[in-house]
């Protein structure tokens, strides 16, 4: 296709080795809800409440090691380790930072397969659910408090079963689900790295890193649940991005709005027939099922539905298709934004990327029409970080 195509990627790649972490063999404590971690220490001949001893170290002070939880008598950790436990985190095994501050974490799996997934920090987010005046609770910083404001994307499967014709993780096939503990194990590895304070900090959570989130529903939502009640992170926070499983979103809509994070779907495109062509599962579920299940979560006072539109050169980003998006958006009926991604260039993908023009043309279409759009700025396409990109370029 056009030679936009083949923008060259810069070579300055810092690596560095984030060391062995806490693999290992043996079953993981990490992962497991209060009630679980309960369980193991009555199990063990202890009173129940020790539970919450393991999770306030492992979730709160991001212990990696049974060593380190002090709060818990030697013997009791020696009894713990003997009976085959380990904290079993997921550990950052290698880490390549961008020129524009991003770092893109390789993150290791447990099992035997030593797996990994991508996790990326975007100092500042990327405009996309950050910073576009969407969020729902106050965001003044507290007098004399200096808050760091960052994104970090977080993978919900090794690879992908779904098949976007421009996605590079789609090239993977879905390897296997991850579970609860990595899920979650991303975030509080990613925070230990760059000691983000809970509740300080500003740090919201994107579900857009590998995978679909949606099918992997029970993982996801127990990995949420443990964000909200144990490491204390607000669902306002977060946001589940779905390429549109409609049985995933009906579940979704029932969640209590406690632990439910924010809703963004890759729309992708004007209409049915373009987006089958790039998206072959809307076969399966065409954009009207997708709506009709999207309206049927209660979004809070505020909240907005994000349509994610990933521009490609000729394929989706003329004016017409623009209006045509603002019509589709419209008739929904929701309250709903638009946040538009150029397409990110990847190895095998005969797709091209947007002009600048093209990006801000259609933009303003949307704005026009009274639809709120804004442009993700790609973070992080030195080192491969960028949406969509997330594919194992390093390993072997
Ligand atoms: N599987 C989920 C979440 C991960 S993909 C989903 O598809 O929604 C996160 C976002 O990146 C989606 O909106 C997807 O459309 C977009 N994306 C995928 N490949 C891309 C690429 N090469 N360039 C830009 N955006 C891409
Ligand atoms: Fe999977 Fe999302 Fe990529 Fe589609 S865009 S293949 S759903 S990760």
């Amino acid at each position: 296709m056009k030679a936009r195509n083949s923008e060259k990627i810069p070579e300055k790649l810092v690596r560095l080795d984030a060391g062995a972490g806490t693999a290992g063999s043996g079953r993981a404590l990490f992962g497991l809800d209060a009630d679980a971690l309960a369980a193991v220490m009555t199990e063990l001949g202890q009173p129940g409440w020790r539970g919450r001893q393991m999770a306030e170290a492992m979730y709160r002070q991001r212990v990696a090691a049974i060593s380190e939880i002090t709060t818990l008598a030697k013997p009791l950790r020696a009894q713990l380790e003997s009976a085959g436990w380990m904290v079993g985190r997921p550990a950052i095994a290698q880490l390549f930072e961008s020129v524009d501050g991003t770092e893109r974490y390789l993150v290791e799996t447990l099992g035997e397969a030593r797996e990994t997934v991508e996790t990326v920090w975007m100092p500042e987010g990327d405009d996309g659910e950050a910073g576009d005046g969407s969020e729902c609770e106050s965001e003044a910083p507290a007098e004399g408090v200096s808050r760091s404001r960052a994104t970090v994307c977080v993978s919900s499967q090794v690879g992908c079963a779904v098949n976007c014709q421009f996605c590079l993780t789609a090239k993977l096939g879905l390897q296997r689900n991850l579970t609860a503990g990595e899920i979650a194990g991303q975030v509080v590895s990613v925070f230990e790295r760059k000691g983000v304070e809970v509740g300080r900090s500003r740090v919201n959570l994107v579900f857009m890193g590998m995978g679909e989130p949606f099918l992997n529903y029970s993982n996801f939502m127990s990995a949420v649940r443990l964000l909200v009640e144990q490491v204390g992170l607000s669902p306002q926070r977060m946001t589940v991005s779905t390429s549109g499983i409609v049985p995933g979103i009906e579940q979704f809509a029932m969640e209590p709005p406690e632990i439910r994070p924010k809703l963004a779907i890759s729309l992708n495109a004007p209409n049915d027939k373009v987006r089958s062509e790039i998206m072959p599962i809307n076969r399966k579920w065409p954009i009207e099922a997708v709506m009709d299940a999207v309206r049927k979560v209660r979004l809070r006072p505020r909240e907005r539905v994000t349509f994610e539109y990933v521009l490609l050169d000729g394929v989706t980003d003329r004016p017409e298709h623009a209006a045509e998006v603002a019509r589709l958006v419209r008739r929904t009926g929701l309250a709903a934004k638009v946040n538009l991604i150029a397409w990110n260039p990847g190895p095998g993908i005969a797709y091209a990327m947007p002009e600048p023009a093209a990006v801000e043309r259609f933009r303003a279409v949307l704005v026009a029409a009274g639809i709120p759009a804004f442009v993700r700025r790609p973070r992080g396409r030195d080192i491969y970080a960028a949406c969509g990109q997330l594919k194992r370029t390093v390993e072997g």
